[in-house]
């Protein structure tokens, strides 16, 4: 049977994070007077090996568990990123895998991740412009070296390509439509995300916020768009397609219409926590589990009775209160 949560969302998508560390320092995201030199990262100790990563995979496909997606902190700065897509993708059942990156070590390691296994990859780009994207990720990383690993990941065959952008007012708005136009006709699908109060470091106000309404007519004014049916039920961002036939983007608007009455993800953190909202302040300890020696009947038995308590629809209740709990941070659970 299914397992359903209290309001019969089924369990369907599972994100990793498999490191809380990133190359980026994004404003939004770990900004660097907190994710400074004294921060203190995971030890290597603490953090799931990609065995333990793959076995709990493994239980939580079972549970109908369709489709992992790796994410961080930074995925491909954990060493050897390529042996844990080669063995969750032996995993027999699930349906998609794929990864979301910075893109800025993307051109060296696309080749083995697609040989790994690997089908399509998500790359985060919120601007082409130098300034306004260095300006963002602070960390002196520009435009072309992520546009080289997006290059790389199509020569490698990963496909679709989606391009992440969040906008924060004031940051990169006035770049959003040169993005679109940039990945217009290329295949790339182009998701532009609203700027949210994930964690509690970002300083997020709801004055940051340009809507997807407003991000829509933006871009319809000069590229014409039609709405699109979505791919599946649930499916996170809203589809929107160039009324000439030249492709689509997307629209994430987590905060202005939120989608959490379909959200079926669970988030694992890089030490193995596992946490039912992006928005959560607790998680559930399964490392413990894993290291103190649970059979794979005991760790499903564990999943399955937090998913069927499972009450999160923080999106739907956010108010200026909530905003300011002490949710984890996004680097932490994963993004
Ligand atoms: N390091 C990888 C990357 O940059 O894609 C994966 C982790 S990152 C946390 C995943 C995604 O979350 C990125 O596209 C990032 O831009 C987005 N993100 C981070 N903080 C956000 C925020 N406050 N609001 C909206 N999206 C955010």
């Amino acid at each position: 049977m299914t397992l359903q949560d209290r309001f019969e969302r089924p369990l369907r998508d599972l994100r990793i994070s498999v490191t809380d560390r990133c190359n980026f320092r994004c404003t939004y995201c770990m900004p660097r007077e907190v994710f400074g030199p004294d921060y203190a990262f995971l030890q290597r100790d603490a953090i799931l090996t990609y065995e333990e990563i793959a076995r709990l995979a493994r239980v939580f496909v079972a549970h109908g568990v369709e489709k992992i997606r790796l994410t961080g902190g930074e995925p491909l700065v954990r060493r050897h990123l390529h042996g844990l897509v080669s063995m969750l993708s032996d995993i027999e059942g699930l349906q998609d895998l794929t990864l979301t990156t910075n893109g800025s070590l993307l051109k060296a390691q696309a080749q083995g991740l697609r040989d790994a296994g690997l089908k399509r990859i998500t790359v985060s780009l919120d601007s082409l412009d130098d300034e306004v994207f260095m300006r963002m990720n602070d960390s002196g990383v520009g435009v072309a070296t992520v546009l080289e690993g997006i290059a790389g990941a199509e020569a490698a065959g990963l496909s679709p390509i989606k391009i992440n952008a969040v906008v924060k007012r004031g940051e990169n708005d006035h770049t959003i439509v040169d993005l679109a136009r940039h990945f217009r006709g290329t295949g790339h699908i182009v998701r532009f995300i609203e700027f949210m109060d994930v964690g509690s470091t970002n300083g997020w106000q709801m004055e940051h916020v340009v809507t997807a309404r407003e991000i829509v007519e933006l871009i319809n004014a000069e590229m014409p768009l039609e709405p699109a049916e979505p791919n599946y039920r649930g499916e996170v961002a809203q589809r929107w397609r160039y009324v000439d036939g030249s492709g689509e983007i997307g629209v994430i608007a987590s905060i202005t219409q939120p989608f959490c009455g379909d959200c079926t993800r669970a988030r694992l953190s890089a030490e193995g926590q596992l946490y039912t909202c992006l928005f959560g302040v607790r998680g559930h300890d399964f490392r413990s589990l894993l290291r103190g020696g649970a059979t794979d009947e005991e760790i499903s038995a564990a999943i399955a009775k937090v998913w069927k308590v499972r009450d999160d629809r923080y999106s739907e209740i956010r108010t200026s209160e909530t905003a300011s709990l002490p949710k984890v941070e996004m680097s932490h659970i994963g993004g």
